[in-house]
């Protein structure tokens, strides 16, 4: 036999187990669908406006990699220790989905070794394998943002202001910027020390759920949401106390830079995020109007040691990453960001068998008019029905009479932001359509006149 273990066999056609069943997202997945998808749509596309006036490229990596390339963050973080998705393919690679952006831009800049500073920004699904609940799912969506290959602090007032300017553009209003620095190599073991004999001290005191932390990441204490171990973090030694003139220097050139640019932070020394890398700055913006336990709608920090952990050459690096859904569960918490779902300008009846909807439409689209229709050779009131749906501002009929001479009928529905315009229907030679449309939208989204009565009388 030359069957393996590790690829069984699978159900051919006939029997398969599955047939006939029927199948949901797998737990902690969802699928997006208009008219939501609408919204996301319309958040990458602000997203995108915002690093692209700040000079960042879009990079695409894999969804899935050689799993040393997220190793790198740390084996004793939750994300790769706890939370990965890990599988060996046919070839018995070991691979795994990737649970977040940054190791691999890092593994790419190490890769292709491009010209610094490289500015990238990313988009798309991440994976970690968590209990799921409103915020918190195992694929979700990140868009995030690295600056590679330098150490400016400008280059941290840069990515934070590029996230500040994003949630300004979508609206949102509390979501406060925390800030610490995480210091150098030195900080960390001079503060891992004072902090562990610190917890040593406290053990006791510390939720036994924590516990196991104090030896081995003393620093995960520090960001636990138990109620008994936050008030032992709560008196602990502070980071920022630790810190070298070097990097002390370099937050304080972090803290002028935002507060230049009119961006509120708060330094919060317990700010010591969940992967391994970071060194010197590090970011949350929290939403106030989220549950605690996920309220961190993006996080970042500077990296400085992490392309060299992936074969490349010393590189420094900042970035962040923000959770989609999270940020979008913000924006419905604060009633902001609320896109209309995406409609048709002009609906096309056709009640003469439908080849004159097919060609309207066509030509209506070319020109860039957002027009559709209904299929199957629907009755006339079933096609007007639609056209009301649909929201579209304008019919276009067209039955025999109109065929016959080369005419279409242009009635006017709504305005654009749904209220009504009394205003007659007309029949016009199909060479004349397009400027009878421009001139009855014009007519319609005119701005009412202020004695008009324009509401919806319905
Ligand atoms: P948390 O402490 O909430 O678990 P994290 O520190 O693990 O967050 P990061 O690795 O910094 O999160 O990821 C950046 C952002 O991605 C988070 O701020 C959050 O908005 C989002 N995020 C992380 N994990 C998930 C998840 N499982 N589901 C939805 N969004 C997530
Ligand atoms: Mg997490």
């Amino acid at each position: 036999m030359s069957g393996t273990p590790s690829t069984p066999a699978r159900p051919s056609g006939g029997d398969d187990p599955t047939a006939g069943k029927s199948f949901r997202t797998p737990i902690g997945t969802h699928d997006l669908a208009p008219p939501e998808s609408g919204r996301w749509v319309a958040l990458l596309g602000t997203f995108i406006g915002a690093a692209d006036r700040a000079g960042f490229g879009y990079l695409q990596t894999p969804i899935f990699e050689d799993i040393g390339v997220f190793s790198r963050i740390g084996e004793g973080t939750d994300v790769v220790g706890k939370e990965m998705y890990e599988f060996a393919d046919r070839s018995d690679r070991r691979l795994a989905l990737r649970p977040e952006g940054t190791a691999s831009v890092c593994r790419a800049f190490a890769q292709h070794r491009p010209t610094t500073p490289w500015k990238v920004w990313y988009q798309g699904p991440f994976f970690r394998y968590e209990a799921p609940q409103a915020g918190r799912y195992r694929q979700f969506h990140q868009i995030g943002a690295e600056t590679l290959g330098t150490d400016d602090p400008d280059a941290d007032v840069e990515i934070i202001a590029l996230t500040a300017e994003f949630f300004g553009a979508i609206g949102l209003q509390r979501v406060p910027l925390l800030l610490n620095s995480m210091g150098d190599a030195d900080t960390r073991l001079a503060y891992g020390e004072a902090l562990t004999s610190y917890l040593q001290r406290r053990a006791a005191d510390v939720d036994p759920a924590d516990r196991d932390k104090i030896e081995r990441h003393p620093l995960r204490i520090l960001d636990s949401k138990r109620a008994a171990t936050a008030a032992v973090a709560a008196e602990a030694p502070q980071i920022t106390d630790f810190l070298s003139g070097e990097t002390a220097a370099h937050f304080e050139r972090v803290r002028a830079g935002l507060d230049a640019l009119g961006i509120e932070h708060a330094v919060e020394p317990k700010l010591v995020r969940g992967l391994d890398y970071y060194t010197r700055t590090t970011f949350e913006f929290r939403a106030a109007s989220l549950d605690a336990a996920q309220d961190t709608i993006c996080g970042g920090g500077r990296y400085n040691g992490l392309v060299e952990a992936l074969g490349g050459p010393p590189t420094p690096g900042i970035g962040f990453a923000l959770g989609i859904e999270r940020l979008l569960l913000a924006c419905d918490a604060e009633g902001v960001f609320d896109v209309p779902a995406q409609r048709a300008e002009v609906w096309v009846i056709d009640t003469a068998g439908g080849a004159a909807a097919r060609d309207l439409t066509h030509q209506l689209r070319s020109v860039g008019v957002r027009a559709d229709r209904a299929f199957d050779d629907r009755s006339i009131r079933a096609q007007m029905r639609a056209a009301d749906r649909s929201g579209a501002e304008i019919a276009l009929i067209v039955g025999t009479d109109e065929i016959d001479a080369g005419t279409v009928t242009v009635r006017p529905l709504r305005r654009a932001d749904g209220g009504s315009r009394d205003m007659p229907q007309q029949t016009v030679p199909r060479s004349e359509l397009l400027v009878t449309l421009r001139t009855v939208f014009d007519v319609l989204n005119a701005p009412a006149p202020a004695s008009a009565d324009s509401s919806n009388p319905a």
